[in-house]
C-alpha cells in the first residue's frame, strides 16, 4: 500500500488520550482474564470483551470505579500529522489517522445506501496501558475495541507489536484491516444490528456473536476493496493511492491469525466450538474476502445465511 504525501488529514477524527486514558489511570479493576491469565489469551480475550460491549453478557459497567461516571475524557488532538511534516507517515499515530479518515470517508458515501440514514461520523481513541470508557475501565490486554454506549473505537498502537510477534500477522495492512472491524461494529450499532448480540446463545458457531464478527470483518473487506478511492480532507487528494493483491492477502492473513480455533490451539487447549465467538480462521477469512470481492456491504448479511 502507498499512502499519499499530498492528503491533508482530519485530526478531529482521532483523540490522543495517552496513559491511562485520562481517568487518572492506575487504579480501576481492569478485565478480568480468563482461561488462567498471562498474556496467552490475548485475542481470547478482545473476544470476551466484544461479546461483553456488544452483549452486555460480562455487565463491563459494572467494573467502572463511577467517579467520573464512566464519561469518556477528552484527549489531545493529534500533532504532528499535517502535510509539512514529512516524515508523518513514520509515525503509526499518524498512519492509522489515515486509515480512519479512509473507513470512515467510505462509510460517509456507503452508509446511505443501506437504507437507515446518513452516517454518523465518529473517532478512534488512542489509549496506552488503560482507559475509562463509557463502557468501563479497561486495559490494552483486551485489544482494540469498540463501545456501542459512547460510540468510540478504542486502541492501544501497541497491539499492532502484539499481533505481528505473538500471532505472526506482520503485514502492514493487519492495521486498516482491524481499524475498519472495529468501525464495522460501529455501522453495527447505528443500524441497530448489534442488539442481536443479547439473542440467543453468547457463544456457538452459529451465535449471534459471531455473526456480528464476521460480518464486521465483511464490512472489513468492502471497505478494502474501496479504499483507494476514499479522500482526505479537502475531498481533492486520495488517501491511499495504491492497495495491492499482497495487501489484501495481509489483511486475509490477520483474519486467518485471529480466528477462535487458531487462537485455541496457540493457547495450548483444543478446539472447542462452543466457545467460538468471532468465527473460526476459515470463516473470518472468507467473510472479509466476500466482502472485499463484492465491495458493497448487503452482501455482508451473516445473519440471513446457513453458510457461515
Ligand atoms: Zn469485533
Amino acid at each position: 500500500m502507498e499512502l499519499n504525501e499530498r492528503a491533508e488529514l482530519d485530526t478531529s477524527q482521532v483523540n490522543d488520550l495517552g496513559r491511562g486514558g485520562g481517568s487518572g489511570g492506575g487504579g480501576g479493576m481492569g478485565i478480568p482474564i480468563p482461561g488462567g491469565g498471562g498474556r496467552g489469551g490475548l485475542i481470547g480475550i478482545v473476544v470476551t470483551v466484544l461479546i461483553a460491549l456488544l452483549g452486555g453478557g460480562f455487565g463491563l459497567n459494572a467494573m467502572t470505579n463511577g467517579e467520573d461516571g464512566g464519561g469518556q475524557s477528552t484527549g489531545k488532538p493529534l500533532q504532528g500529522c499535517d502535510r509539512s511534516n514529512a516524515q508523518r507517515f513514520d509515525d503509526a499515530r499518524c498512519r492509522n489517522l489515515l486509515y480512519v479518515n479512509s473507513i470512515q470517508d467510505y462509510w460517509e458515501k456507503e452508509y446511505p445506501e443501506l437504507g437507515k440514514g446518513k452516517y454518523e461520523p465518529t473517532s478512534t481513541n488512542y489509549f496506552e496501558a488503560a482507559v475509562n470508557t463509557g463502557c468501563g475501565q479497561a486495559d490494552s490486554g483486551v485489544g482494540p475495541f469498540y463501545c456501542p454506549a459512547d460510540r468510540k473505537v478504542y486502541i492501544d498502537l501497541s497491539f499492532y507489536n502484539e499481533l505481528a510477534s505473538r500471532f505472526g500477522a506482520k503485514g502492514e495492512f493487519a492495521a486498516p484491516y482491524v481499524l475498519a472491524h472495529e468501525y464495522g461494529h460501529h455501522i453495527q450499532n447505528l443500524l441497530g444490528t448489534n442488539e442481536r448480540a443479547g439473542q440467543g446463545d453468547q457463544s456457538g458457531p452459529r451465535s449471534a456473536s459471531v455473526r456480528l464478527e464476521l460480518q464486521a470483518d465483511c464490512y472489513a473487506g468492502s471497505w478494502a476493496k474501496h479504499a483507494t478511492e476514499s479522500k482526505d480532507e479537502t475531498g481533492q487528494e486520495a488517501l491511499f493511492t495504491s492497495i495491492t493483491p499482497s495487501d489484501v492477502a495481509e489483511a486475509v492473513q490477520t483474519a486467518e491469525a485471529i480466528g477462535d480455533d487458531t487462537i485455541q490451539q496457540r493457547s495450548g487447549g483444543r478446539i472447542n466450538p462452543d466457545q467460538f465467538t468471532h468465527g473460526t480462521s476459515a470463516q473470518r477469512q472468507r467473510w472479509f474476502q466476500q466482502g472485499y470481492d463484492r465491495g458493497d456491504p448487503k452482501a455482508c448479511d451473516t445473519f440471513a445465511t446457513d453458510q457461515l
